[in-house]
């Protein structure tokens, strides 16, 4: 019954399938493509091209009379093969030929097809300066994956198929064209320039691209092959910061994927208002312009390093092995993602990549108790882009961390080159990966696909451990939380894995106690199959902590129920950080000074900034005001990253006390962005609850932020709308936000202020969630891929009804999958917040209200409890 549809929940977890989700398959394969030539003339200011497309197709077998292409909106002129014209009729969406001879198996033929695209919905994208943007450079770019490169060409459009291409496009002067493979010709041709470019290894439609630009183009190689960098002129030198280690990186993998970088050179374009991150297109990937640094956001983002280690590892994964069906896309964004992670570990180390993964499970995690859970791979979807979510990505490269786990690193490292050596130029699904395993280690890893590819969900751990001292017995509880308590014995949610436990020893320090020793680590494996179980470790003496997945190498989550005292030591002592940071929570979650006390220790003196960020977090949790004074020493750190954590942290403690440090924060300035823009959002919302008589002072900082703090990306006046949206009950804020959300405010701002509407829009008087509302409605007609997303996450906040209709506008009217579905998610989001009514918000304030002040009673009976204990 489709219209129940929002209430189909399995085991508490929201259905990945939405209505007119199918399986889908692969079409049959009337030929092999060989090759495909487009031969293009671009005309900028009308937005459109035409031109001619040739396929050379190897017919499988004889008496095919018809063949069907993907074709979108394009204008089809003629169908020829070898200069016969061809009969052929088009819907729009499919171009049929009916072929005057019918095949001959094994015999090549050549279709081509005479075309022309005007203003193109999708694929091909025109950037151009309007009235608002009188600066925005002139671009045109293209965006194939997932089934999109049939807007601005007819091809067989699904991965399966791989050919070589060639692209010849002719462009007004001065802009250039880069493209896949090698430049072979250029020809001037009066106002304008042809650019001729030939990728002589074969791969997938989706990966075909075309950028045109005026582009400062600035030159690198590795290995004698040129890495190019494309930037709009002028940010030369940011391109070379957050572009600059490329030939390090593309040595890097070819190294450790057995496999020197295959193509003939490596270009990465930056373009305008890219609907990506990054796109891996065939030796030449498009990133968007956003994610070039100057000299202060090279501080601390890590995102663009990471981002073109990414898209670099696509090159083999994902272009040179190329997958066979969306289903498996995990192959390659998996590891693409996982390339994050040991790109982190080359070049900053164990704990950073360490860190990193956790990052990127966490995210997973969030999508899965929030979201919705799904097997990574699966044909059942309504839009293949609909898979590209954190369950392929952060996920997938969660399992292949598990496969290295599992085969160690030689091992793993053998099987991955294996992988890439057998199945280079080709197509691959899911399977093939388990046979290169296979046939380079011997393994069988099915089990663990089986648990973590194939069906949906990870284990969810609770950790008891006590010491028997009479027998010298540790004893560990391990329940898998996420299982039904019933004990039938076939429970498909319980996992069946191999678990590393280790019990530590401290060393007693060396003479002098200033070196620091590491601690012994005596580690058994255990079976954990069942949802619970208890294990006895016979141990010499007791140890003092508990480390519980030794490595944690396994995608989980985990709650540790330890004594205080074990806790504390592992948060000094464990070597790994992962653990220590595990410690960090569960120390939190018990409370107390001397929880307060360990962790702000933690905060000052942790060798790894990581564990300093969550120590700040959790100081945050504990909700003591003994947290506060921590958290204010934290904010010297030497690390941003640790500073912004802090800023985060402090703003969940709402004294007057901490907002004096972050208003400090906020006029002082700091070396970082982010940091200032963490301060400048955290402030609105500490004023929006117990702090109501600072408001017109935060209204006044935070106008001052807008109007003088402009720059890198509008990270930090974007953090002063965030912080705005905040203070949902004044009807200035909204003013204020309501300015940015014109045309002509910069993209970034603009974006940050519209999805601002939404926020705010919770605490107006009806009269201006009306206003609110018509502002959105209008801003849904921009055909923009991110104002629609920011529009559409503004509505799915909102706790009105009206905000359900304009969804579904959007829903029906945008071209875009994505776009699509999160509209529809929106609208469950706001059937659930309309019933959050006026009543149910004022007790929320009674509440907060109420915490307050037992958060200050329990400060000061730790306090008094502190003094007679060190009385006594
Ligand atoms: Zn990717």
């Amino acid at each position: 019954m489709p219209h129940f549809y929002f209430d189909t929940e399995t085991n508490g977890h929201k259905s990945f399938e939405l209505p007119g989700a199918k399986p889908h398959y692969n079409p049959d394969r009337p030929g092999q493509v060989k090759h495909i030539f487009l031969d293009l003339a671009l005309d900028i200011p009308n937005q459109s091209f035409s031109g001619t497309c040739t396929i050379a197709l190897e017919a499988i077998r004889n008496d095919t009379h018809q063949l069907t292409l993907d074709a979108v909106n394009l204008n089809i002129q003629s169908v020829q093969v070898e200069e016969t014209p061809q009969p052929f009729d088009y819907d729009g969406e499919q171009l049929h030929i009916h072929l005057t001879n019918p095949t001959e198996a094994g015999k090549e033929i050549k279709i081509a097809i005479a075309y022309s695209v005007e203003k193109p919905q999708r694929g091909l994208y025109f950037i151009v300066p309007n009235e608002h943007y009188p600066n925005k450079p002139t671009q045109v770019w293209t965006q194939g994956e997932d089934e999109d490169s049939r807007f601005w060409f007819p091809c067989f459009d699904y991965p399966g198929q791989l050919a070589t291409s060639e692209i010849r496009v002719k462009v007004p002067k001065p802009l250039i064209a880069i493209s896949n493979g090698e430049l072979i010709a250029t020809e001037e041709d009066g106002e304008d320039k042809i650019y001729h470019w030939l990728q002589q290894q074969v791969h997938p439609t989706y990966l075909m691209t075309l950028a045109v630009g005026d582009f400062a183009e600035i030159r690198d190689e590795w290995r004698g092959k040129p890495v190019t960098y494309y930037v709009e002129k002028g940010y030369e030198e940011d391109a070379r910061r957050s572009m600059g280690k490329t030939p390090r990186m593309m040595e890097f993998f070819s190294d450790k994927f057995g496999y020197p970088y295959p193509f003939p050179k490596y270009a990465q374009v930056c373009v305008d208002d890219f609907i990506f991150g990054g796109m891996e297109n065939t030796s030449t990937t498009l990133l968007t312009d956003r994610c070039l640094l100057d000299e202060r956001a090279a501080i601390d983002n890590d995102r663009t390093e990471s981002l073109v280690a990414h898209e670099l590892a696509h090159q083999w994964f994902g272009d040179l092995v190329v997958i066979k069906h969306w289903s498996h896309a995990w192959i390659k964004e998996g590891l693409a993602s996982y390339s994050e992670v040991f790109w982190t570990d080359y070049e900053y180390g164990n704990d950073d990549a360490a860190y990193y993964l956790l990052g990127e499970a966490q995210s997973y995690v969030a999508e899965d108790s929030s979201r919705y859970r799904r097997p990574i791979v699966t044909h059942v979807y309504r839009e293949a882009i609909e898979l590209y979510d954190r369950h392929l990505y952060e996920k997938g490269a969660c399992v292949y961390h598990m496969i290295r786990t599992e085969l160690g690193d030689e091992l793993f490292w053998k099987a991955i080159q294996t992988f890439v050596q057998d199945n280079a130029h080709n197509t691959v699904e899911t399977v093939d990966l388990l046979r290169a395993i296979e046939k380079a280690t011997g393994r069988n890893l099915l089990f663990l696909f089986d648990q973590y590819v194939f069906r949906g969900g990870h284990p969810d751990y609770k950790v008891a451990y006590s010491w028997d001292g009479d027998s010298q017995l540790a004893k560990v509880t391990v329940t898998q939380t996420q299982a039904k308590n019933d004990n039938n014995g076939s429970n498909s949610e319980l996992f069946d894995l191999k678990i590393p436990i280790a019990f530590g020893y401290t060393q007693p320090e060396s003479e002098g106690g200033a070196t620091h020793v590491s601690p012994l680590l005596k580690t058994f494996t255990v079976r954990i199959h069942e949802r619970e179980q208890s294990f006895y470790f016979p141990l010499e003496k007791k140890p003092q902590f508990i480390s519980f997945d030794r490595g944690n190498n396994y995608l989980k989550t985990v709650a540790l129920e330890y004594p205080i005292s074990e806790l504390k030591a592992q948060l000094q002592s464990d070597p790994d950080p992962i653990s220590r940071i595990y410690a960090a929570k569960a120390l939190a979650k018990k409370g107390g000074l001397e929880s307060v006390k360990a962790l702000a220790e933690t905060l000052t003196s942790d060798s790894f900034w990581g564990v300093r960020v969550e120590a700040a977090k959790c100081l945050a949790q504990v909700k003591l005001d003994q947290a506060t004074d921590a958290l204010i020493a934290g904010l010297n750190d030497k690390d941003a990253r640790v500073r912004r954590s802090v800023v985060q942290a402090l703003s969940k403690i709402k004294t007057s006390q901490s907002y004096d440090a972050l208003k400090q924060v906020l006029e002082n300035g700091d070396a970082s962005y982010y940091v200032e823009a963490t301060a400048a959002s955290a402030l609105g919302k500490m004023v929006s609850a117990t702090l109501k008589d600072k408001e017109d002072e935060v209204l006044q900082l935070l106008n001052n932020v807008l109007r003088e703090r402009g720059g890198w990306n509008e990270v930090v006046r974007s953090g002063a709308i965030a912080g705005l949206s905040q203070m949902k009950s004044s009807p200035v804020a909204l003013e204020v936000i309501l300015e940015y959300t014109t045309p002509g405010t910069p993209q970034p701002l603009r974006l940050t202020a519209i999805r601002a509407l939404g926020t705010i829009s919770t605490g107006q008087t009806p009269n201006n969630t009306e206003w609110i509302l018509e502002q959105l409605e209008e801003l849904a007609g921009e055909t923009f891929f991110l104002t629609q997303v920011a529009v559409v996450a503004a509505l799915g906040q909102m706790e009105t009804v009206k905000a359900i209709a304009v969804l579904h506008s959007l829903a029906e009217q945008t071209p875009d999958g994505r776009v699509r579905r999160m509209a529809e998610e929106a609208i469950q989001r706001v059937q659930k917040n309309v019933g959050s009514d006026q009543a149910v918000k004022q007790l929320r304030e009674e509440l907060d209200q109420l915490k307050k002040e037992n958060q200050e009673l329990k400060s000061r009976m730790e306090n008094l409890e502190a003094k007679s204990k060190s009385a006594n």
